[in-house]
C-alpha cells in the first residue's frame, strides 16, 4: 500500500496529555498508543502509526491508572486487549 503521508501537512502540535495521570508531560516520555486502520490496538513503538493515538506517560502508576480506568478504550473508542499494558510496562521506568 502507498503511504500518503497528507497528515503531513495537517497535523498541529497538540498536546500529548497521560491518560493515567491527565497531566500534559512535553518533559516526560510518553508512550503512544494507536487504533490502526484495521481497528486493532496496539503499542505504537515507532511513535507515527497511523491511525488515532493516545498517550500515557512511561510510568508504571500511569500505565495501570489508565488500565483501571479503561482510559484507552474510552479515548480511542475501541476494545482494548490486556496485553497492550504488558506492552507498555515493559517500557515503563521502574523510579515512576
Ligand atoms: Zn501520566
Amino acid at each position: 500500500m502507498a503511504k500518503l503521508d497528507h497528515a503531513q501537512t495537517a497535523k498541529k502540535r497538540r498536546p500529548r496529555t497521560c491518560v493515567g495521570c491527565g497531566e500534559e508531560s512535553p518533559k516526560r516520555e510518553l508512550l503512544r498508543v494507536v487504533r490502526g486502520t484495521d481497528g486493532a490496538v496496539r503499542y505504537d513503538s515507532t511513535g507515527k502509526a497511523n491511525g488515532r493515538g493516545a498517550y500515557v506517560c512511561a510510568r508504571r502508576q500511569c500505565v495501570e491508572a489508565a488500565k483501571k480506568k479503561k482510559s484507552f478504550s474510552r479515548a480511542l473508542k475501541a476494545e482494548v486487549p490486556d496485553d497492550l499494558f504488558d506492552a507498555l510496562l515493559e517500557r515503563c521506568c521502574e523510579d515512576g
